[in-house]
């Protein structure tokens, strides 16, 4: 059958609802008639993906391995490879080519829906949807390809005040045709902000998002509890750009011919799904906004029971101080100080006395808290180094954290050193990679002297190591 229901539907959805409907029933009863005429259908091609199996395919179409071995003509079932075409019997209610695709950031439930021409019926069989939440980055979504129009389309904003008139004068295409492609219900169904298809050019890019945003991607590992996520966009012309996720406000930075920014994943955003929101302004002014929820994957910490002395166990001041720490790091200074690999902040940092992420539970309390550092070993005196190039935001004596100094290296990246016996530099020192800026001693709340250090990105306390084991950005 190669007439599709979602296919001959967008021819007919410019007309009037009435219309629309009275086409379905028609529709509706073409297809009855001529399944009772056709064959039997021979089914819909699939393309294999990495880590399919015959029986994980049966199970997601409900057809037997047999009917799809039969049906595919396999001589060699045992031997699956990825990219091999399998004909899936019995499904004749999408046409094309089934391929499943993890997706990307700044694709909607919409944007697919009008890429690949998929009416909202086939949208949720496809995908056995049962909320739109469920199209997270890196959702295994199914797809119908190779159905022609929209494979080769454009991507285009309607503005503010825009009608799709407008709009279609302005990119050449008749506003049926626009409305068509995009299933709107009429000419008129357009708001600000929307992101329309135009037929005629490959829309490369964010589906979600306006063409003045070329590119969007999130580098490995992703969305990962107490990780440091690095955003790199590439936009055409000039476009402000931002966004929010779990509460922070996300900040762009020039970087070779794109933006980057940085975001920490906090350890409280514990395996879970979240909104993230990118954000900006289009050449012509007009503002856009796109949100996708995302699922933070567990960074799998493990947990330990701490004994201290319980004047140090006062909630209240723990808190006031972590507001006070909080507001030093908070600010993004637009110039970035380092490059390339940082250097060790300490001579043994193979010496690790606590890891970062642990849960901590303190006098075999609830496990309440979480380590937000690395802390290395050794006795007191020992150098402490700085990793990079930075500016002394603070140096001084806090209850908990004990002597501390924390380092403001730009583009939002701060660090911190904790309990040590000195302090070696003042606020406003300019410091360089592996200058010495401090002792190591037992200040504040601790159990025996080391060195606690802190990496903030974004605000937000990350895995330290992950700064010496690869560059960032
Ligand atoms: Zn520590």
């Amino acid at each position: 059958m190669k007439t599709s229901i979602s296919a001959t539907n967008w021819h007919l959805k410019p007309f009037s609802i009435w219309l629309f409907g009275a086409s379905l029933a028609l529709i509706l009863l073409f297809f009855s008639f001529s399944s009772v005429l056709a064959q039997e259908p021979e089914g819909v091609r699939y393309v294999v993906r990495f880590g399919d199996t015959l029986s994980s395919i049966a199970l997601r179409f409900d057809v037997s391995v047999n009917e799809i071995i039969q049906a595919s003509d396999l001589s060699d079932p045992d031997n699956l490879a990825v990219g091999d075409v399998l004909i899936i019997p019995g499904i004749d209610w999408i046409d094309g080519t089934l391929v499943i695709e993890d997706l990307p950031l700044g694709e909607s439930y919409l944007s697919i829906q009008r890429r690949y021409l998929l009416d909202d019926v086939s949208m949720v069989r496809l995908n056995r949807l049962t909320s739109p939440e469920q199209l997270y980055v890196g959702f295994p979504i199914m797809l119908a390809t190779e159905r022609g129009e929209l494979a080769d389309s454009a991507r285009v904003a309607v503005g503010a005040g825009t009608s799709l008139l407008e709009l279609a004068v302005a990119s050449g295409d008749n506003p049926w045709a626009l409305a068509a492609v995009n299933q709107l219900p009429g000419t008129w169904a357009t708001v600000p902000g929307d992101v329309l298809f135009t037929p005629g050019t490959v829309a490369a890019g964010p589906g979600g998002i306006p063409s003045s945003v070329t590119s969007v991607s999130i580098e490995d590992p992703g969305f990962v509890q107490g990780k440091t996520l690095v955003i790199n966009a590439i936009t055409d012309g000039v476009v402000q750009l931002g966004g929010e996720f779990f509460g922070h406000e996300l900040k762009f930075f020039p970087e070779g011919s794109g933006l980057v920014a940085l975001a920490g994943i906090p350890l409280e955003a514990e395996s879970g799904t979240f909104n993230f929101t990118l954000s900006g302004a289009n050449p012509d002014g007009s503002a856009f906004e796109f949100s996708q929820p995302v699922r933070v994957a567990s960074g799998g910490y493990d947990r330990e029971t701490l004994t201290v002395d319980l004047q140090f166990l006062n909630p209240e001041q723990s808190a006031a101080e972590t507001i006070e720490v909080n507001k030093l790091i908070v600010e993004a200074t637009p110039t970035k100080l380092w490059s390339g690999y940082w250097g060790a902040p300490h001579p043994y940092i193979g010496v690790i006395n606590s890891e970062y992420g642990v849960h901590r539970s303190y006098n075999r309390g609830v496990y309440e808290s979480y380590h937000y550092g690395t802390d290395f070993g050794g006795g007191v005196g020992i150098e402490i180094w700085a990793p990079a190039p930075g500016k002394v935001v603070f140096a001084g004596a806090l209850l908990l954290r004990g002597n501390a100094t924390i380092i403001d290296h730009g583009w939002g990246v701060y660090t911190g050193y904790f309990h040590q016996s000195e302090i070696l530099v003042a606020v406003g020192d300019r410091v360089e990679t592996g200058q010495v800026i401090g002792l190591v001693g037992g200040t504040g709340r601790v159990s025996g002297a080391h060195l606690h250090w802190e990496v903030w990105v974004n605000g937000v306390a990350v895995e330290p190591m992950d700064w010496l084991a690869r560059i960032y950005p």
